[in-house]
Order: structure tokens, then sequence, then C-alpha cells
């Protein structure tokens, strides 16, 4: 495996990171994953300028243009042969001696390197089982940061108690997954929480919204409760790498036809054509 290390593509033993790095001590930077289809990065140019995005937001400047950092990363996906699969990528502030504060003139840190394609086929056609778990992060969720220790603790809990997903909860309201977008339909009306500091702003959210848009599909944003959750018609959510994943079972309780629901299977169908046309080569 090839990996982008700053300036160099290395191979995967070859590429290595300072001690004192920040996102290695402090989880002090940002990331993204982008999906490959067809050795195409979908939304590439989205994720790019989110990842400037949450960069700025933490106050790490970066002197590269978005362009340009799409270009070395297309390299990489050629030096690496990739067809299907995820680009993950990160930047640190920098290396420094152990301090909370840092200096301004730190240099940010770039690593990128494929994830393997793990299929969602078959999860996408049976759905999937949640759990709920009470929001414990910080208040700025809207910044994709390194730090994921809430993240990865439900998650975990997810795991074990063998769901896929930790659907979040703060002060009664559904905000988001531990690593996802979380939608439901209501009589025929698709609902999700708002685009504020309390979840991440998700590039698989954005293009379904844009394709309801375009399709004229109704659907509001604004929060709703966990009795709303429970009540619902159909629930799924959105990621990179999972699409739109139907969830058939919540805490146990399973929705009424425990199979995906007709709207969800037809946003499904409506992303994967989104997909299709925009990784055509
Ligand atoms: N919320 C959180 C907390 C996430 O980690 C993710 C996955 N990156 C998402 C939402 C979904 O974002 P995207 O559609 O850009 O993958």
């Amino acid at each position: 495996m090839k990996v982008l290390l700053n300036d160099e593509i290395l191979e995967r033993n070859e590429a290595k990171v300072d001690i004192e790095d920040r996102g290695y001590q402090f989880g002090d930077g940002v990331y993204e994953v982008v999906n490959i289809y067809d050795g195409v990065p979908f939304t590439l140019k989205e994720h790019i300028a989110r990842l400037y995005r949450s960069a700025k937001e933490i106050g790490i400047l970066l002197n590269e243009q978005p362009e340009q950092l799409c270009n070395r990363l297309l390299e990489l996906i050629k030096a690496n042969n990739m067809t299907n699969g995820g680009l993950y990528l990160q930047i640190s502030r920098g290396v420094f001696n152990r301090t909370h504060h840092y200096d301004q003139t730190l240099t940010p840190q770039l690593v990128a390197y494929p994830l393997p394609y793990k299929s969602v086929q078959d999860a996408q056609t049976n759905g999937v089982e949640a759990i709920t778990a009470e929001d414990l992060r910080w208040l700025r969720c809207d910044i994709k940061s390194l730090n994921l220790l809430y993240n990865i603790m439900v998650k975990q809990k997810a795991s074990e108690a063998g769901a896929f997903e930790s659907i979040l909860i703060r002060d009664g309201i559904v905000t988001e997954g531990s690593s996802s977008n979380i939608f439901i339909v209501k009589d025929g009306i698709l609902r999700t929480h708002p685009a504020n500091n309390l979840i991440l702003n998700g590039i698989t959210r954005r293009k379904l919204l844009e394709i309801m848009d375009a399709n004229g599909w109704d659907y509001k944003i604004q929060p709703f409760h966990k009795e709303e959750l429970m009540e619902a018609d159909e629930v799924f959510l959105t990621s990179t790498t999972s699409e739109v994943m139907p969830i058939i079972k919540i805490d146990g309780v399973t929705f009424s036809q425990a199979k995906p629901g007709p709207y969800t299977s037809k946003f499904q169908a409506a992303f994967r054509e989104a997909v299709k046309s925009e990784t055509k080569t």
C-alpha cells in the first residue's frame, strides 16, 4: 500500500510520524473519509472543502490550494491502482514539544492512504439495528476533529450489543449517529436535524437533500425527539461508507415492517443513481 505523507508517496512501512505529532498526542487535527467508486472519488471537492473548513475552525491554516490537494489525492489513488474502497486523510497541527498551547508557525502534517472496500450491500438490503445513547460530546460537532473519543465509546457499545450504530440523544432530541446522520420518515415527510454545531453536516446528508430538491420531494430540516424516532414510519442513516442505510430495529424494538421501507428504498436508489452519474469516467 502506498501512503501520501506530506509531499511524498511512500510504502506503508516507510511512512513514519513523529512521537510529538499533536494529532497523535492530542487528537489536534482534522480528517475526512472519501468513497472511491471504480477509481473515482465521489464528492471529493465537497470533502476537501469541509476539511479546509474544519482546519480553519481550529486555527490550522493550509498553504496549499484545495485543488492542488485534490490532484495529489488523485495521484495517490492511481499509485494504489484503487478501484473501490475509501480514502482516509488527516491533517494534524504539526510537531511541537508537548504543551497544550502551540506555536503558530507549526507545519501541518498530512497523511492519506486507501481503506479497503467493504460491501454494505446486504446491510442496505436487509437493514441494520441501532441503539440509542446520550450525546455527551462537546458543542462543536460541526468540526470533523480527529478527537473521536466519545464517538468511539458509543460505537463500541453498539457493536457489543450486536448493533450497527448508536443514535445520539441530547436533551431528548436526536442529533446524529456516532458516525452518521439520522433521518426519519413520518407520513411521507423526511426529517433530519439542522446542520448546526450539534452535528457534522454529512456530505451524504447534503447530497441526499440535493436529490430531494431536484425531485421536488418534501422534507423538513427540523429537530425531532426520541419519541418521534421510535414512532417513525421509517428510519435510516447516511454516511460516506454506508450511503443510505435502513435502520429496522432500535433498542430492541422492531419497526412494523421489519424491512427497509418504501421511502428509504426510493432514496437509496436515487442516491445510487447520483453516484453512478457522478463517477462515470
Ligand atoms: N456524523 C458523524 C459524527 C460522522 O462521523 C459522520 C461520518 N464522517 C457523518 C455524520 C456522516 O458524514 P459523511 O456523510 O460526510 O460521511
